[in-house]
């Protein structure tokens, strides 16, 4: 068995739709598109009002419908951005983001059909029939997927085409050389954005997983759990802790290599995995220590969890080059359930730290749940330090 470290290497699946991308990076990306729908939205509607004096100025037409159309767009701008900013999921940011090209498409229609588009007067006027391009170009500053991408610049691409048909213009040998420009600064934009993408999932990985496992860092783990637990503590549903520590893992590395010992770290972490439900969190929390939040999982189902991940791992045959033999190791698990609705993920932790204690000393490959300690161990849990920081 080879050794080997995660590159993280991102299949064009992953570029091609956010199907595939985990519910936190979801939330991750939600964050920051949000952000930058709202800067975009503000920038534009204060650039949007501040042209109304140039239109005025210098448009042949001596009417109102520019600066109420202006007017109406910076309206449009300034609600998608008030909207989006108490949502926070990706499909709102999704929905934000077709708003705000619709928005644009609508005031680029509208303005085209006001100025009689393509009888373009002087140079101020030939600027409305580029506003296609600034829309796309605009877009560039999303991290998006290529298909989230493509059908935001086929919507523009389709207000364009539907603009020239009514003006008789489709087929004329400016628009087609205006529509091969087009496309490629559509397909320039759609690498932009992929590549923002591409930077983000990868930076995303390289921040809260463990390189040698895959798992979730302890960062992540903390995190993920952390909400996880508050979310479920306003549901009121039991929720579980295990916490593992491979046995006299310090032998291994000693006997076989660090090498070795990180395959065994390895396999473990692949065993687990495998026993795992989609709600479950699983992250290594430093050296040779491991946790598994269950969310609405019983003492009783904890306990059960716990047998046959250890059970699994006593069954381990771990291949090193080297030696004949495969190299066996075992786990000890400590088990909390929360009681209340009231206990935190500190709490939590705590305690099946201490029953982990219980297991190390009650000769390894066991678990121990907290409840189990007897009372003298949960007196000493109840230590004034601790009260104090949950
Ligand atoms: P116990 O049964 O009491 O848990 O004994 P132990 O030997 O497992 O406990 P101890 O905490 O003394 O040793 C943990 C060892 O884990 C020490 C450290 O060198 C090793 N370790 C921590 N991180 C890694 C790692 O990433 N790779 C390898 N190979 N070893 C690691
Ligand atoms: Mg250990
Ligand atoms: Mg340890």
């Amino acid at each position: 068995m080879e050794l080997t470290y995660r590159n993280y290497k991102l299949s064009l699946r992953e570029l091609w739709s956010a199907s595939s991308h985990a519910s936190s990076f979801n939330t991750t990306r939600a964050t920051y598109l949000r952000s930058r729908i709202i800067a975009l939205s503000y920038v534009w509607a204060v650039l949007t009002l501040a042209w109304i004096p140039v239109d005025r100025l210098v448009m042949p037409q001596d009417n109102y419908s520019l600066v109420l159309l202006r007017v109406g767009l910076a309206v449009a701008l300034l609600s998608i951005a008030r909207a989006v900013s108490v949502r926070n999921s990706l499909h709102d940011c999704r929905i934000a983001l077709v708003s705000l090209v619709m928005s644009f498409n609508v005031f680029y229609l509208l303005a085209n059909h006001t100025l009689g588009y393509p009888h373009t007067v002087n140079s101020f006027s030939f600027c409305y029939t580029l506003l296609p391009f600034l829309h796309v170009i605009m877009l560039t500053v999303f991290p998006l997927s290529i298909r989230e991408s493509s059908s935001l610049i086929l919507v523009t691409a389709l207000t364009q085409l539907f603009v020239d048909y009514h003006n008789g213009a489709l087929l004329s040998l400016d628009t087609i050389a205006i529509y091969w420009l087009q496309t490629v600064v559509g397909l320039l934009v759609i690498w932009g954005q992929t590549s923002k993408l591409h930077m983000m999932l990868r930076l995303y990985r390289h921040a809260t997983l463990d390189p040698l496992t895959g798992v979730y860092n302890r960062r992540m783990l903390l995190t993920l759990a952390q909400r996880d637990i508050e979310n479920t503590r306003t549901r009121a549903r039991p929720y579980s802790v295990l916490i593992m520590d491979l046995d006299k893992f310090k032998r291994i590395n000693d006997r076989y290599g660090h090498f070795a010992g990180d395959l065994v770290l390895q396999a473990f972490t692949k065993s687990v995995q495998e026993t795992l439900r989609k709600s479950d969190i699983f992250g290594r929390f430093g050296g040779e220590e491991f946790i598994l939040f269950l969310p609405q999982c019983t003492a009783e189902n904890a306990q059960l969890v716990a047998d046959r991940i250890m059970s699994r791992i006593r069954n381990l045959n771990i291949p090193v080059q080297g030696t004949s033999k495969p190299i066996h190791v075992t786990t000890s698990v400590g088990i909390s359930t929360s009681v209340s609705t009231e206990d935190t993920m500190n709490q939590l932790l705590e305690k099946a730290d201490l029953a982990l204690y219980h297991a190390k000393n009650n000769g390894r490959d066991c678990s121990q749940t907290f409840e189990n300690c007897g009372e003298k161990v949960q007196e000493k849990y109840k230590r004034p330090w601790l009260e104090a920081t949950n």
